[in-house]
């Protein structure tokens, strides 16, 4: 059971609808059943059953609902809206029963029908009005596929009116862009008498985007993923008369799966990518690997290139630091250096934002055009210390790139780790420069001392023998030990510049 104020924001949930949904009353309170919400059914139903409670009638309706945990639940529910004085709704009571076995055991029921049936006329219209109540989309054709008959949900969910669907062949409903393997294996069980599942790409009635002459065209939004099963219709004597198909929209489903595998790709590539920059190699190869890195997942399979610009600190221009993948030489050429402003990455360089491009035809920002250009699309990553650009990680992808929070936020933090790895770089070159330095103005002193303990240590020689000579000399007393103090005094001054000259040839 829970309680909503008449926005729809529950104000109160019972410990029964937590255990159903999955979700704890701190997460539900303040929020719409929109958190419950499965995308099952269409915004008709929805609107009919606020139209009744708006209008202080209770709606008793059955409702397919999401689990936090993604799984689909079925209630049954009565909603009753409470009223003011003035008869004006001021809350609403919604009672539910879970009865998602009972759904289950039906759908088996259904197929059950199906392949009991025979060529009975009675039984055939019986299981029509079975289908027509159906919460699921049915079709059935005659054996060449014709369909002969479309259940109400499938018509409102495809867009086509009953009229027009019948007698068309049910390829009608299939998207260009299906699994045509998918399409084979299928008819290849349905010749042979039996029934196929899968998962197919169909597409409702509706015009599709335009192709516009070299631009790339965008993802169709009337595509749908079905949960398809088709079983054959025998009659009697056991010939084949035609097809049932059920079909469900599993479209959030296929998305959500989707989703989650990027997630970890995505995850995968951020690990890979952190460790490719740690490794010792010279930066450029280290960044030529992080780009392969990226090139692996999916989105830039088709262009496979890219490249980093850097800016110098105080310039307005970005130089080409690294390129990789096939690019035309007009490209390398022109691209050497940018202005700040100009095209994707002079435009982010300057703003610091992360830009996605969708098709370089289309985006007026994309003004660098080159001949032979293919559509594209563009991540374009700014590589920033704190308000400072370092640089622009710029990534080619397939027109139309993926714009999922977790592909962007993998993006953002590859350019904060290829930041952190540029800003150890030039710490590591400003470290070596100032050792190679105080390594010269070592080696410079050194000489000096060097040079000048030779220069003295000659003539002071010099006075020693001369000293030496004249103490042979006929001398008095006093001049003698004048001349031998002379002399020591010499002596400790040549053991001195002797040290010097030992210390200025040590090197630390
Ligand atoms: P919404 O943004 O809700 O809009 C869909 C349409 O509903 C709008 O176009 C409008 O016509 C109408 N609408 C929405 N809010 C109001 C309003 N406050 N007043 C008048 N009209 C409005 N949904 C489920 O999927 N499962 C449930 O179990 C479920 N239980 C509900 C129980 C109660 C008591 C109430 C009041 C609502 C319940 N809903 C349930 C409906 C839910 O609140 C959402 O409207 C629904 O899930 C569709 O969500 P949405 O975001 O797609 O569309």
């Amino acid at each position: 059971m829970s309680i909503t104020d008449i926005q729809g924001n529950i104000t109160y949930v019972n410990d029964k609808f937590c255990e159903i949904s999955g979700f704890s009353k701190e997460e539900l309170m303040g929020q719409s059943h929109r958190i419950v919400n499965s995308d099952y059914h269409d915004k008709e139903f929805i609107q009919n059953m606020w139209h009744s409670i708006t209008q202080g009638y209770s709606w008793q309706g059955e409702f397919c609902n999401q689990r936090k945990d993604g799984h689909l639940y079925w209630v049954d529910s009565t909603i009753v809206p409470l009223l003011d004085k003035n008869g004006k709704p001021r809350q609403y009571i919604s009672i539910r029963q879970d009865i998602t076995e009972l759904k289950d055991n039906a759908a088996i029921s259904i197929r059950q029908d199906i392949t009991e049936l025979k060529d009975n006329a009675a039984k055939l219209e019986q299981f029509k009005h079975a289908l027509d109540a159906s919460h699921d989309m049915a079709l059935i054709t005659d054996t060449k596929g014709r369909i002969k008959y479309a259940n109400p949900v499938l018509c409102q969910f495809t867009g086509w009116n009953k009229a027009a669907l019948l007698g068309q062949h049910s390829s009608l409903l299939d998207s260009v862009n299906t699994n045509t393997d998918a399409l084979a294996v299928m008819q290849h069980n349905l010749i042979k008498g039996e029934s196929w599942s899968g998962r197919l790409l169909n597409r409702r009635k509706g015009i599709a985007p335009l192709p516009i002459a070299g631009q790339a065209t965008p993802a169709d939004p009337l595509e749908y993923w079905a949960d398809v099963n088709v079983t054959p219709i025998h009659d009697a004597d056991g010939t084949l008369t035609g097809y049932v198909q059920i079909q469900r929209d599993i479209t959030s489903q296929v998305q959500r799966e989707a989703a989650v595998r990027q997630e970890a790709s995505d995850t995968d590539a951020r690990l890979a990518i952190s460790v490719a920059l740690q490794q010792s190699s010279p930066i450029h190869e280290r960044l030529i690997n992080v780009l392969d890195i990226l090139f692996a997942l999916q989105a830039f399979d088709l262009q496979r290139k890219g490249g980093i610009f850097l800016k110098a600190k105080d310039e307005d221009y970005l130089d080409m630091f690294v390129l990789h993948g096939k690019f035309s030489e007009e490209f390398i050429r022109r691209e050497q250096r940018i202005p700040l402003g100009a095209c994707l990455c002079g435009r982010a360089a300057i703003s610091g934002e992360f830009i996605v491009s969708d098709d370089c035809f289309c985006d007026p920002r994309h003004d660098h055009l080159f001949d032979g250009m293919q559509p594209h699309g563009h991540y374009i990553v700014p590589i920033m210390s704190g308000d400072n650009i370092l640089g622009i990680l710029f990534l080619y992808t397939d027109p139309y790139p993926d714009q999922s929070e977790s592909r962007m936020n993998m993006l953002a933090q590859v350019g904060d780790l290829i930041a952190l790895s540029l800003l150890q770089e030039q710490a590591q070159v400003a470290l070596e420069m100032a050792r190679d330095a105080a390594l010269q103005t070592s080696t410079t002193k050194s000489d000096f001392l060097s040079n000048m303990s030779h220069e003295i240590r000659t003539p002071m020689n010099g006075v020693l023998g001369m000293l030496d000579i004249l103490k042979d000399t006929e001398m008095s007393r006093e001049q003698f030990d004048l001349v031998e103090t002379a002399a020591n005094s010499a002596e400790a001054l040549l053991t001195i510049i002797n040290d010097i000259l030992d210390f200025s040839t040590y090197h630390y």
